[in-house]
């Protein structure tokens, strides 16, 4: 497998930085260098996609509770 680096500084080890980038209303996780802190990276704060795995899972409860078919 290939080795990730920091196209800035050729660093090969990552972190994630809490920010909230100027006149923005929402906080995003970067995937920084954690040499240089160059950027390579932006996810969501909250993480959309285990919110949905979470939310998929309640609905079937849900659904199965009231005997009624979903498709997720
Ligand atoms: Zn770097």
């Amino acid at each position: 497998m290939a080795r990730s680096t920091c196209m800035k500084c050729d660093g090969s080890r990552f972190e994630l930085a809490e920010y909230t980038p100027t006149s923005s209303k929402f906080k995003f996780q970067f995937v920084q260098c954690s040499s240089c802190g160059g950027v390579v990276g932006a996810m969501d704060f909250m993480n959309v996609g285990a919110m949905l795995e979470d939310q998929n899972v309640a609905l079937k409860v849900i659904a199965a509770a009231l005997r009624v078919p979903v498709r997720l």
